[in-house]
């Protein structure tokens, strides 16, 4: 690739830092052909349970798949509630509308991007005035920073309902309660090839320490098979993780600690440099974040400054452009308040730089340098503190 054409994520320098293990690791299934529920995916089960301290994990296909998994084991359908933040990806509204339930939006945080307690309960009063039953609080962690868990738990708890966290953008951050996938009562992730821990493809894994919902949620990415013999014993799906994908997933998370390190240290990088009338992302005391995305704010002027950049040869990105609550198919669903000021705010501020763990200074100065002449080019309006 020519020197001057910049990725979003480099997933190619990826692919040459580990050499030819990833190569071999595929080789090795391709000689042994169990490429379904071969010994690599029960590895990586236990290997991932290992990192994250929880006592169970279940791959899947896909990180979707892992909150419909989540929600079916849980058995939430017509009838109940499920609180969601406006301001995600639409997968974690979508689930819910498939299972039967009904979202209720709840608003983020303008400085952390998630969830905000109190918005949550708002929510749970909307539901129940509804004649709803509150069944589940589903949290996502934007960008790989953990969301406020000790006042969701809370809530979770004083209401009874479970707490899923979708962690699609966020496994392998820590918070001051530990690390992602035991920090829930159920938490999902994707690998996604662009995802902090991606794959070669789709996939997805859930977590938690309730060894029942664990067996359940085992048989239903497997058609209902019981964990023992052959049985049937309800009716499932198909959602497994190919063994080529664990084989690849098994080479990666062995250099995942490093890679948060270097997205963290470019993550840094970033903040030292940024132009004045760019706001960076906030990460809260005792929290890491795993940088899923790099994502800053302006007050003022986004359309005309990334389009500059763009110009300029940068990817950027934009999550999200439509907050959830606004999204065509689900505008129609309950909001804990009429208007969700933090997501529509945050719709018409943020952008995302490239971000990577092969990200280097030399790209990370290009890409701060072309921030700088369009926030000189364009009038952007510096934020109030
Ligand atoms: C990517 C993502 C998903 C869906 O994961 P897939 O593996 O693409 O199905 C769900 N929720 C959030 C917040 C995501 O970012």
């Amino acid at each position: 690739m020519p020197a001057n054409v910049m990725d979003f994520i480099d997933l190619a320098a990826q692919r040459r830092r580990l050499g030819d293990r990833i190569d071999r690791a595929i080789a090795r299934v391709l000689d042994h052909g169990r490429f379904v529920l071969g010994p690599e995916v029960e590895t990586l089960e236990q290997r991932l349970e290992a990192f994250c301290g929880a006592r169970h994990c279940i791959t899947c296909a896909n990180g979707t798949d892992a909150l419909e998994l989540a929600l079916s084991a849980l058995g939430i359908g017509r009838g109940d509630a499920v609180i969601v933040p406006a301001f995600s990806y639409v997968a974690t509204v979508e689930v819910v509308v498939s299972a039967g339930a009904t979202p209720i939006f709840a608003d983020v945080d303008r400085t952390s991007f998630n969830i905000v307690p109190a918005s949550v309960e708002a929510a749970i009063a909307v539901a129940k005035g509804m004649g709803l039953v509150p069944r589940c609080l589903m949290t996502v962690d934007l960008f790989g920073q953990p969301a406020d868990y000790a006042a969701l738990r809370a809530i979770a708890t004083a209401e009874g309902i479970t707490l899923i966290a979708d962690a699609a953008q966020s496994f392998g951050a820590r918070s001051p309660w530990g690390r992602v996938g035991a920090l829930a009562d159920i938490t999902t992730t994707s690998f996604y090839p662009a995802k902090p821990l991606g794959c070669y493809g789709d996939g997805g894994a859930i977590f938690t320490d309730d060894a029942r919902l664990a067996e359940v949620m085992r048989s239903l990415r497997n058609h209902g098979h019981a964990a023992q013999g052959g049985a049937f014993v309800r009716v499932g799906r198909n959602s497994r993780l190919d063994t080529i994908q664990a084989a690849i997933l098994l080479e990666k998370l062995a250099v995942f600690d490093d890679e948060i390190a270097a997205r963290n240290a470019a993550a840094d990088r970033y903040a030292a440099r940024l132009p004045a009338s760019i706001t960076p992302p906030v990460i809260e005391a005792g929290k890491q974040s795993v940088w899923a995305q790099y994502t800053v704010k302006v007050a003022s002027g986004r359309d005309a400054l990334v389009a500059a950049v763009r110009a300029a040869g940068v990817p950027i990105a934009i999550h999200y452009m439509t907050p959830l609550h606004l999204v065509p198919p689900y505008s129609g669903f309950p909001r804990a308040t009429a208007r969700l000021e933090g997501a529509e705010y945050l719709s018409g501020a943020v952008f995302s730089l490239p971000m990577h763990a092969d990200l280097d200074a030399e790209t990370q100065d290009r890409v701060v340098g072309a921030l700088e002449r369009a926030t000189t080019a364009t009038t952007v309006v510096p934020r109030r503190a």
